[in-house]
């Protein structure tokens, strides 16, 4: 059972089949579109109380038909933790990370893919292929390996190197691209025709959006149907900021939240190294410009031209939020205070969240009295190279003056 309608194209409302396999329409993403008042007659936030702490738990609000589809390395939910220390920093009364980091793959891309993989196995593909800046290739090539199926990840060479060796071990036919993601992006398009792969690139499938929603649909129903009043997100491709405003959309028309209409600011964080949609957003524009030169430690937001630009910039302006740069030359030292402060093995991309809350603390667009909630999208452990220099500060061991160390 499942309540899917129709796919609907994002960029001019067109309606496509749900039933068949479908990429882009017009070469901008497609929507899926539920049957929300039957959803509304059938189920009620207290039947999902009760069910497993997976993402699966809100199935009458996600594509699959069959339990016997679904694809899965046990996503569960992921943790809301309050950070007092963190809140302390930056001179308010409530901070929460949302830690994405302990997802099967240590990111958030688990969501995307596993409904992704889940949608693509039971529309008959067999083989499918991805262009990555890291984490979504690991992904891919994890639930690709779950579900059986052959899997061809094309990434820039200097990717981190844990993400390199996840997906060859994750057993998919992997290539290092001179290039950046457009690149790979462009190769998995050429080979195509050649190979008959099906694209699970961001957004050219309509289904990593609605496994992405999950983390909108976890965030209000951990906040008790209340939702907060900013969300800071890491902004590459942007699915997890279009899925979240998407999900806060559904719940609103399935009249589910406790102040109806009142949805958080979106803040979309990247950094300076590669920053289009912020540029878009200073702009005041709707589609954005490819960005030059994209080099960023946080390879995550290492995305020069995304797809669903108009989608992340429309979400962020209706929200009444703000797409931000930060400084690339700070991003590791947040990321490393976040982690001595809270514990949370943050990356590097949700170190640019907090450079961001920092900056709008001070300009006052963020008050002190806000309920602010940040996205930690993977774990830290998969960025060696951004640790590495951490480990400069490891004192080598040698007979101890324990009076010297008390200090
Ligand atoms: C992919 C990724 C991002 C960017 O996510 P989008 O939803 O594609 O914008 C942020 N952080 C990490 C760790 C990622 O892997």
């Amino acid at each position: 059972m499942h309540y899917v309608t129709h796919l609907e194209s994002a960029l001019d409302g067109t309606r496509l089949d749900h039933n068949v396999p479908q990429t882009l329409h017009r070469d901008r993403p497609l929507w899926v579109r539920y049957d929300l008042e039957a959803i509304a007659r059938t189920v009620s936030p207290d039947q999902w109380k009760n069910r497993p702490q997976t993402l699966w738990r809100y199935r009458e609000l996600l594509p699959y038909r069959n339990e016997a589809d679904v694809v899965s390395l046990g996503e569960n939910c992921s943790p809301l933790l309050a950070c007092p220390r963190l809140a302390e920093t930056f001179q308010m009364d409530q901070l929460w990370v949302k830690d994405e980091s302990q997802l099967p793959t240590g990111s958030f891309k688990s969501r995307g893919l596993a409904m992704a993989i889940t949608m693509a196995r039971a529309l008959g593909i067999r083989r499918v292929a991805l262009p990555t800046a890291g984490n979504a290739g690991g992904a891919a090539a994890a639930y690709a390996a779950r579900a059986g199926m052959e899997c061809f990840v094309f990434m820039p060479e200097d990717t981190p190197v844990i993400n390199q060796y996840e997906c060859v071990l994750f057993g998919a036919r992997t290539f290092r691209v001179n290039g950046l993601i457009n690149d790979c992006g462009r190769i998995v398009r050429e080979g195509q025709a050649a190979m008959g792969w099906f694209d699970l690139s961001t957004l050219k499938e309509p289904y990593r959006i609605e496994g992405k929603k999950t983390m909108g649909l976890e965030l209000a129903e951990q906040m008790n149907w209340e939702l907060p009043d900013v969300i800071l997100y890491p902004t590459g491709g942007g699915t997890g900021l279009i899925g979240m405003w998407k999900a806060f959309q559904e719940l609103h028309a399935l009249g589910w939240l406790k102040i109806p209409g009142k949805f958080p600011r979106m803040i979309s964080v990247q950094s300076s190294g590669c920053a289009p949609i912020a540029t878009a957003f200073a702009r005041g524009e709707r589609f954005a410009t490819p960005f030059p030169n994209a080099q960023t430690l946080a390879s995550g937001l290492r995305v020069p031209v995304a797809i669903g630009d108009f989608m992340i910039l429309d979400a962020v302006r209706a929200s009444g939020g703000q797409a931000v740069a930060v400084d690339e030359r700070q991003i590791r030292d947040w990321m490393q205070l976040a982690m001595a402060r809270e514990g949370i093995s943050l990356c590097p991309e949700t170190g640019a969240c907090l450079g961001a809350l920092k900056e709008l603390r001070s300009q006052g667009a963020i008050r002190a009295d806000e309920r602010v909630v940040i996205f930690n999208t993977g774990a830290a452990q998969k960025y060696v190279e951004v640790m590495h220099t951490e480990l400069r500060r490891i004192d080598q061991h040698q007979p101890i003056d324990w009076e010297g160390l008390q200090g």
